[in-house]
């Protein structure tokens, strides 16, 4: 089988490279990043858009800016290697990866220590089940994305949206600025589902309209999309009869949420949380398997990249260390659990010694809220408490808990929204 890899970190983009990075930052000797498509970067390649770095490089850059910062801090690292082009099969509890590639065929890789970072992909039509024919001009917005920033096609011309995530309202602007008449946002949701910042950047700077609380009921078109049926949906997002409208429409872009790729995680009999769908992981995003780390997308959907990269860090940094024997056992493993209008909370697990350990926690919300108190709490004992102005499900919330407040704790770790305020 050849070399044995301290670390080897199953796809390139800016988690896989972040994760890269602080591996040998700390100490790996010989990290092997292996990416399936034909340059490292990930999704960000084809986000041409500005908005990314300001809190990981303190700078406003594009999409594939942050790629190149993140590429560039590896790429001249004899102790780092990244395949490209390079397809991983299987990874087994061993750490043994299966891969494949054109030019070397079908190889056996052996690390001490792996870190998944696949990201996630986008749901389909299929996965929402419209209703209609099944013309021509329905795309994910992600593949919409890709075919104008990256392939040089267009899509269509008169476009209409499903969804108000993030994906969604980039499209809406971007498919403006390409001379497209953008029909229309639908959202089932009474809320949107993107960063307010691109409500207002995407679509209120260009007029495009937001339907909240609306679905598409019906494509029409046999070959060719020609437009759809939109219904208001009532509290329990079901169409409300006799509320349908036609919209004319050539394209159908479809941003309806993103699922993170665990197929490979599955496989490896990994434990995968029900909310996130991605690994459960402890505070060093080590998964329920020995020497195995996820970090990125694939863990749970991020709101921005720079928290990728810092969550990167970590994966790549635990990595390195379990690599080389250097990770203190731990004296207990808390659970950490979702209160009143908390979602997910990302580690769903602390592994703490005595000497406790500062933790950043992620969380996302059940629905938009206002003036609230988050509150962590620990065998009824409250541990830390914060003040959030607003807060909405598309953004995360991040928490420090110091490395004092978790010296000593004994039970769960509860994190919840207090409403009384
Ligand atoms: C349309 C869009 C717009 C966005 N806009 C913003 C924004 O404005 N600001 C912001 O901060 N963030 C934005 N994001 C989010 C940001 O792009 C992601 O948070 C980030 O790219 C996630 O990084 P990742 O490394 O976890 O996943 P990805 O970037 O998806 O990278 C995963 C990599 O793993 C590879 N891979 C998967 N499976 C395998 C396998 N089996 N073998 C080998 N390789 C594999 C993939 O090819 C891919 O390169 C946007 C995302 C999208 C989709």
């Amino acid at each position: 089988m050849g070399e044995i890899y301290d670390v080897i970190i199953v796809g390139g983009g800016p988690a896989g490279l972040a994760a890269a990075y602080s591996a040998w930052q700390n100490g790996a000797g010989s990290i092997l990043v292996l990416e399936r498509d034909r340059e490292p970067g990930g999704i960000l390649q084809q986000c041409i858009h500005n908005g990314f770095g300001l809190h990981h490089f303190k700078e406003e850059l594009t999409g594939p800016g942050y790629a190149q910062r993140c590429y560039d801090l590896v790429k001249d690292k004899p102790e780092i290697s990244i395949m490209v082009d390079t397809m991983v099969l299987a990874v087994r509890p061993d750490k043994t990866v299966c891969a494949v590639s054109p030019e070397r065929g079908r190889m056996e890789l052996q690390g001490k220590t792996i870190v998944l970072t696949m990201g996630c992909r986008e749901r389909t039509r299929g996965a929402i089940r419209i209703p209609g024919e099944r013309p021509a001009g329905v795309y994910t917005a992600g593949a919409a994305q890709r075919m104008v920033n990256m392939e040089g096609y267009l899509p269509g011309h008169k476009i209409v949206i499903l969804g108000s995530g993030d994906i969604g309202l980039i499209m809406a602007r971007r498919m403006t600025l390409e001379g497209c008449k953008v029909q229309g946002v639908f959202e089932i949701c009474p809320f949107s589902n993107g960063l307010t910042r691109n409500l207002v950047q995407c679509l209120d700077d260009y007029g495009i309209p937001l339907y909240l609380s609306h679905t598409i009921t019906q494509i029409q078109g046999k070959e060719r999309v020609t437009g759809i049926t939109a219904a208001r949906v009532d509290e329990h997002m079901c169409p409300v009869p006799g509320t349908d409208f036609a919209v004319d429409c050539d394209t159908v872009l479809l941003s309806v949420g993103l699922i993170p790729e665990n197929e490979l995680s599955r496989s490896l009999g990994i434990e995968l949380h029900p909310l996130t769908n991605g690994p459960v992981v402890d505070q060093h995003r080590a998964t329920s398997l020995p020497g195995i780390f996820a970090a990125g997308n694939v863990v749970h959907v991020h709101d921005l990249v720079d928290f990728v990269s810092d969550e990167a860090a970590i994966a790549g940094k635990y990595a390195a260390l379990t690599a080389a024997g250097k990770l203190a056992a731990a004296e207990r493993t808390l659970p950490v659990v979702t209160g009143n209008a908390v979602r997910t909370c990302v580690p769903q697990r602390l592994r703490l010694t005595d000497e406790g350990e500062s933790v950043r926690l992620f969380m996302r919300v059940t629905k938009p809220i206002r003036r609230v108190k988050l509150v962590i709490r620990s065998g009824g004992n409250l541990i830390l408490s914060k003040n959030l102005l607003a807060a909405k499900p598309s953004e995360m919330i991040a928490v420090d808990l110091p490395a004092g407040k978790t010296v000593g704790l004994q039970d769960d770790l509860v994190v919840a929204i207090d409403e009384e305020e």
